[in-house]
């Protein structure tokens, strides 16, 4: 018998009603896959529990934070404690320069940070300090690398094309993205060719290091030191966008595991454990631009909130005391090992990047390495797999092109239990 979904579907005709497409943020409602988005009753550990009490396997966390699962002991008694003391002051606190020193000790480039709310505010920032730090006005970003809904970063040029940013929604003006250069990830030729012509005209390249938001992407052997020494070169300003990346791949992120060093790096997800909180930071010289210490403006009234403070502290806390990553990276090497294995056995075309405790497993027969490849997927498959997996209990996030997340809170039986159901799931595609 499929599992009822009933509360789920009448909450959806709910929210349509007053929520545009019934959902906060777009990647939540089930579009790519068609049909429509679970309501969550409730999180522990790897499980997430639907309004109708079916139990899933959540390799979401949601979309991040939650690399030590739902609702950790150590977290939750730190977000407890600091809710007796109230919710936001509008002052300084110590929680901010607890977290500020905890980000600056993990991560190797950031001398200098300031806390956000959101991935989206940390990379918009983090645009604007560049160009005021450089003097200079042009962006370079890569095509299927998402930043955050930040008018300029909104840009997916056609692939390989040097050309002017065309806006890819309706409401960026043609002026939000004139400066912005969208070029093709893994391909240091035409990086290389871009700054040669106008090198002196780029404050910043900003990327995805690792990217996840075109489903996994590994960058290339020789290509993160082709943006560094490009950069160094042309004297602009290297921006890592680690929102996803940071303090999952390692305690300092992608930067840590390929030893490369950004000039600004941008932070979100799991530097909030689940509270919205994100943060831009790097070498003290270019921070030193911010204000009030210097003349870029940039402000928030919640931000560096207490409870949200607290929340990423004892995450990140927990995370270096317990180091998680050498097993996280082993559980991730057998699930996607298993899956492979599953859909090998089905006679199905894939591949399966993953790097630390992210992965995707891509119905596509070519390696990816860049965007145009990923649009080669076969989504229509991926949609069949996407329900099957829901109803074996098994909730994965609801496109081709996002990464998943193993969490420490995964056992060796949620690893098993999840490639037993995709065994069944592909077999029957
Ligand atoms: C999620 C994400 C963002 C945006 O963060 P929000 O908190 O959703 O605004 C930016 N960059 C990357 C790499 C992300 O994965």
């Amino acid at each position: 018998m499929p599992m009822s979904r009933e509360r789920s579907q009448v909450q959806f005709q709910r929210a349509l009603k007053s929520i545009p497409g019934g959902v906060n943020s777009p990647a939540r409602a089930f579009g790519a896959v068609g049909g429509e988005p679970l309501f969550i009753d409730r999180a522990d550990g790897a499980y997430l529990w639907d309004l109708d009490g079916n139990k899933l396997i959540d390799f979401i966390g949601s979309w991040g934070p939650h690399i030590l699962g739902h609702r950790h002991p150590a977290v939750l008694a730190a977000v407890e404690d600091a809710l007796t003391r109230g919710t936001s002051f509008g002052a300084p606190t110590e929680l901010e320069s607890e977290l500020a020193e905890l980000v600056i000790d993990a991560v190797p480039s950031i001398e200098k940070v300031r806390m956000v709310s959101s991935g989206t505010e940390a990379t918009m920032s983090a645009i604007r300090v560049a160009r005021g730090f450089t003097g200079r006005d042009k962006i370079i970003k890569f095509a299927g690398c998402y930043h955050g809904h930040v008018d300029s970063l909104l840009v997916k040029a056609g692939s390989g094309a040097l050309t002017l940013g065309v806006p890819s929604s309706p409401g960026v003006p043609a002026g939000c993205t004139a400066d912005t250069i969208s070029l093709e990830f893994n391909n240091p030729n035409k990086l290389a060719e871009t700054f040669a012509v106008q090198g002196d005209k780029i404050a910043a390249l900003i990327l995805e290091p690792v990217v996840g938001n075109m489903g996994v992407v590994v960058p290339q052997p020789g290509f993160l030191a082709a943006c560094r020494e490009l950069c160094t070169k042309h004297g602009a300003v290297l921006i890592f966008d680690e929102v996803m990346t940071g303090f999952r791949l390692s305690l300092g992120g992608a930067q840590e595991l390929f030893k490369i060093t950004p000039d600004m790096t941008t932070l979100g997800k799991i530097i909030g454990g689940g509270m919205p909180v994100g943060a831009y930071g790097g070498r003290a010289d270019i921070m030193a631009k911010v204000s009030p210490a210097g003349p870029v403006y940039q402000a928030g009234t919640l931000s560096g909130n207490p409870l949200a403070m607290a929340c990423g502290i004892a995450t990140l806390g927990t995370l270096r005391e317990t180091n998680p990553y050498p097993t996280l990276a082993a559980r991730t090497e057998r699930l996607t090992r298993g899956l492979s294995d599953a859909a090998s056995a089905a006679g199905i075309k894939h591949t399966l990047p993953h790097v630390g405790s992210m992965f995707t497993l891509f119905f596509n027969p070519d390696p990816v390495l860049n965007n145009t490849i990923a649009g080669h997927s076969d989504t229509k498959l991926f949609a069949r797999y996407f329900w099957g997996m829901i109803e074996h209990g098994v909730y994965l996030p609801c496109s081709q092109f996002e990464a998943n997340f193993v969490s420490a809170a995964h056992s060796d039986g949620d690893i098993d239990a999840t490639i037993a159901a995709a065994k069944d799931v592909l077999r029957a595609i």
